[in-house]
């Protein structure tokens, strides 16, 4: 492949992507290379399967963030979409743990008499 078909290679990768024609310095050259033409062949092929593709919506699996986020951090990843139900979960357990730990604290002599005087237990 000679220097002009390296230097073409990108205008000729754009004039097959967008259906338009190389830019004038190398229009002589690759109207009459084959080794350009078969480059633009090439490209304009693969251009339109990538536009086929891009009209295909093919719904992704359900847990394919947790099996990417799992191969990204290992097996303790947590999906974005888990994080604030879980974190809201989190902080109503340790809410309930404080509340239980309140409750059946070890009362003091002070305290209980503090709980008689205020009619709690
Ligand atoms: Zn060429």
């Amino acid at each position: 492949m000679s220097l002009v078909c390296e230097l073409a290679a990108p205008f000729v990768a754009n004039s097959a992507v967008d259906e338009i024609d190389v830019v004038r310095p190398l229009r002589t050259h690759t109207a009459g290379c084959l080794k350009c033409q078969a480059r633009h062949a090439a490209m304009s092929k693969t251009a339109r399967e990538l536009i086929a593709l891009a009209d295909e919506h093919t719904k992704a699996p359900a847990d394919l963030e947790w099996r990417v986020m799992s191969a990204l951090e290992g097996d303790l990843a947590v999906p974005r979409s888990w994080r604030t139900p879980m974190a809201v979960g989190a902080a109503v357990v340790s809410m309930a743990a404080a509340v239980i730990i309140w409750r059946f604290r070890p009362q003091t002599p002070a305290s209980r008499a503090e709980s008689r005087v205020s009619g709690k237990t």
